[in-house]
């Protein structure tokens, strides 16, 4: 199975990732853990292009085809290698994060993203997703405690409050496959709705 984890800057996704990782190995089963951009040295070093600080605009196309380079590496290299051998895969960020940054933060077309989706990963994807929501305000000050400032984060807040509003609506979409948590919350309880929707995920 297939889990992947979303939210928009200083949500605690690695915090939490940790904590979801632990509930899943606790099953017994392989879990292998990756992110995106990344997951395989092809497509970490594709990580690396697309934070980087520039002087050059990057085109936003080019930023949506370089992640889709990076994810069509992870997800044959990778994802679906062990997803064929019965592991369960847990992933920071997946395509959902490119229809909320590229799609509505970059203003990308959302039928592009789908064609290119469905080219690399022929309909397949997450089964479960956690949505990591906390208002942009919040969410940039906590960021903004952490290391310096990687091209993205580097955004106007308006770009921020259209990649969490995209976030929203898609768990809206798809409220059974995405499931929002409170993340302003203290992170003790955070954590604990975290657990208990992995919990009944996980006696499925
Ligand atoms: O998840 P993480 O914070 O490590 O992601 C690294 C950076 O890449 C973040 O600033 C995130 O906003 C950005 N990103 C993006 N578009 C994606 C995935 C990640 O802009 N599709």
């Amino acid at each position: 199975r297939f889990i992947s984890l979303e939210g928009g800057e200083g949500v605690g996704k690695s915090t939490n990732l940790a904590a979801m990782a632990e509930l899943l190995r606790a099953t017994g089963r392989e879990l292998v853990v990756t992110r995106e951009p990344g997951g395989t040295p092809l497509a970490e070093d594709i990580r690396q292009l697309l934070l980087a600080p520039r002087n050059e605009a990057v085109a936003a196309d080019a930023e949506l085809l370089l992640l889709f380079a990076a994810r069509a590496q992870h997800w044959q290299q990778v994802i679906l290698p062990a997803l064929r051998r019965g592991a369960w895969v847990l992933c920071d960020r997946f395509v959902d994060a490119t229809y909320a940054y590229q799609g509505a933060g970059r203003g990308l077309d959302t039928a592009l993203i789908d064609r290119l989706a469905e080219l690399v990963l022929q309909g397949q994807g997450p089964a479960l997703t956690l949505l990591l929501d906390v208002d942009v305000a919040t969410g940039l000050a906590r960021a903004q405690q952490r290391a310096a400032l990687d091209r993205f984060e580097q955004e106007q807040l308006s770009f921020f409050e259209r990649v969490r509003a995209a976030y929203l609506v898609r768990a809206q979409a798809e409220p059974e496959r995405i499931r929002r948590i409170d993340a302003s919350q203290p992170l003790a309880q955070v954590q604990a709705d975290v657990a208990a929707v992995m919990a009944a995920y996980i006696e499925m």
